[in-house]
């Protein structure tokens, strides 16, 4: 038995598919027949190939886009690539030891960091940093070309007998423009050794609905692709090879979630309010076109969040402004009621794009990241306002900023919009006049100073994921301190509740858009606190509707009041399980972490 973090609930039952990663920390892996060889040899050219092409075509459009100066680091790319020193390194690798092309890297790798280990320079690290950028897109396109497929089977579909089990990738890591490319595949469980409950993978399993545990440190080491493992999403736990017995009784509670997940759904056309009929709006987090689907699906009244980055993270190189505009189009017209709140870029922490600079910061997440990487690229912002702007005539849609954490950014946020908005009535392009501006409360001088933010925008929306991490110095993927990274917590609380008191005092709109919004007993909570918007992964609408449903607004104000007066994570966890189970006792399924 592992146990690691629980980031999206569920139980299922599958056959584990292993995916190897170029800087994973595995043995070297050889292939099976040394008759492989030359189609490996092959498989790699054409690796470097698609690679060397893709970067020509970045220092194309990143010159363009964004300047010289920031092409450059593409230039020094395309050198490496064409190295054939490097290039002829990994070939005979291949050849000589029989290694995967992916191991051949890795080793060629491991040669250049303990050779610029010894260089304590600046210069060195950077050409490092460099060299495994390089080879980390040559791996990426290495592990997509063709490996074996898992095993073809449907998520929520009852498993069949062993060899239709359902697969479940378990991964040292899962990198964001991978778990973009989950979409695509058939799975069913994702276990991750790295990572913490608000990761992008996190948040992708999530918004899928698919069970899954990060931060199991050794399971990599444990689990062969085709061995049995069960996924336990509720508690964090994964069980490999267990006895027939465990997985009866696994499979039958697997059944039992997805019956009731099933009940649950049919309660899309019911209104959302509480046992006492106060109306709420359950929104959607969304990432792509078919998260807006499952939107739609699960009855959600509109989109709460719709993070844009995940167009730039799946983007060659900078998605122009009609791109965008077009993709921004696109997605409101599949969303709920045409209502959309467009996030600006949130690139930096976890998620990074090779054009918009280099990755060497100490502390990525206190760094330059989201709002702070529009700032420093005017003309790429400039590009998405004006795109949100133009889409805002297509329905009815907010514009959102990410980490705002001044009174000084947000002022200038509003006069970028501002200039934005005279230029395009200026050469006459359409766009929407009503499209509302709010600001995301997730750095704590944004909580504090509330009032003064409250006074110049339309709205906030509390990114809680973000609040947390910040307001206890813990960084959300790191499995090490994920206990600190709780939601259910005396001191997020309190910050949530002063935030929303100002909110009700001043009549701002207020939506929590951060995982809380779609955990049973965070909800109980929020609700009680006045909350009356909630923005989730498409997955939790119709739980957090039946819990809501279940609950009268004077109940939940109890709760909210008692919460408040706890001391610790561990009284208030205790108080709301409690609590919940008296709500609803079926529901406490779909609660994590
Ligand atoms: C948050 O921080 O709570 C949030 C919703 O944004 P993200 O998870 O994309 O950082
Ligand atoms: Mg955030």
């Amino acid at each position: 038995m592992h146990k690691g973090i629980a980031v999206s609930p569920g139980v299922v039952v599958g056959v584990v598919h292993r995916v190897e990663s170029v800087f994973g920390s595995g043995e070297p892996v050889g292939l099976h027949d040394r008759a492989m060889i030359p189609a490996e040899i092959e498989r790699f050219d054409r690796a470097v190939k698609l690679s060397s092409d893709e970067l020509h075509a970045i220092v194309q459009k990143v010159g363009q886009e964004l300047g010289e100066a920031e092409a450059a680091i593409f230039r020094t790319h395309m050198t490496i690539v064409q190295d054939q020193g490097l290039l002829a390194k990994v070939r005979a690798l291949i050849e000589t030891q029989s290694l995967t092309a992916l191991s051949g890297l890795q080793m060629v790798l491991q040669d250049y960091a303990a050779t610029f280990a010894r260089h304590e320079h600046e210069f060195f690290r950077e050409r490092l940093a460099d060299i495994r950028d390089v080879i980390s897109r040559i791996g990426s396109h290495l592990s997509l070309s063709p490996v074996p497929a898992p095993a073809p089977a449907s998520i929520g579909e009852e498993p069949g007998p062993n060899g239709d089990d359902p697969v479940i990738l378990v991964a040292h890591e899962i990198l964001p423009s991978q778990a973009m490319s989950l979409g695509t595949l058939p799975i069913a469980g994702i276990v991750t050794e790295t990572g913490g409950g608000t990761s992008h993978v996190a948040i992708l399993s999530r918004s899928r609905g698919i069970p899954a545990v990060s931060g199991c440190v050794g399971i990599s080491a444990d689990v062969r692709s085709g061995d049995t493992i069960i996924v336990d999403g509720r508690d964090g736990v994964v069980l490999v090879r267990p006895d027939p017995e465990t997985i009866a009784a696994y499979r039958k509670m697997q059944r039992e979630f997805f019956n009731l997940k099933d009940r649950l759904v049919s309660n899309r056309d019911q209104p959302a309010a509480s046992a006492d009929g106060v109306p709420v709006e359950l929104l959607a987090n969304i990432n792509n076109l078919s998260d807006a689907h499952s939107a739609v699906q699960v009855g959600a009244a509109g989109v709460g969040l719709f993070r844009t980055e995940y167009l730039f993270l799946t983007h060659q190189d900078v998605p122009d402004e009609e791109e965008q505009y077009e993709h921004y189009r696109q997605m409101i017209a599949a969303s709920p009621t045409r209502a959309v709140t467009i996030r600006t870029l949130d690139l930096g922490g976890d998620k990074t794009v090779p054009y918009l600079g280099r990755r060497n910061e100490a502390n990525p997440f206190m760094g330059w990241r989201s709002i702070r990487l529009s700032f420093e690229h005017p003309r790429l912002f400039e590009r998405q306002i004006r795109a949100i702007l133009r889409a805002g005539k297509h329905g009815k849609v907010n514009m959102l900023f990410p980490m705002i954490t001044t009174l000084e950014e947000l002022r200038h946020v509003n006069k970028l919009v501002e200039e934005s908005r005279r230029n395009l009535r200026r050469e006459g392009v359409p766009f929407g006049e009503d499209v509302k501006t709010g600001v995301m409360v997730e750095v704590p001088a944004a909580a504090v100073c509330i009032d003064a933010l409250l006074r110049e925008t339309d709205f906030i929306s509390i990114g809680s994921n973000d609040l947390i991490q910040y307001l206890v110095a813990a960084d959300r993927d790191n499995a090490k301190v994920a206990h600190l990274c709780e939601p259910l917590s005396p001191a997020i609380f309190k910050v949530l509740h002063m935030v929303l008191d100002a909110c009700r005092r001043t009549g701002t709109p207020v939506t929590v858009c951060g995982e809380m919004a779609g955990q049973p007993r965070s909800v109980l909570v929020l609700f009680g606190m006045g909350l009356r918007r909630f923005s989730m992964s498409p997955a939790f609408v119709p739980t957090i509707k039946a819990v809501l449903n279940a609950v009268t607004t004077a109940q939940a104000e109890r709760f909210a009041h008692q919460v408040l007066q706890l001391k610790t994570s561990e009284e208030i966890r205790s108080y709301l399980n409690a609590r919940l189970h008296e709500v609803s006792s079926d529901l406490e399924m779909f609660d994590f972490t």
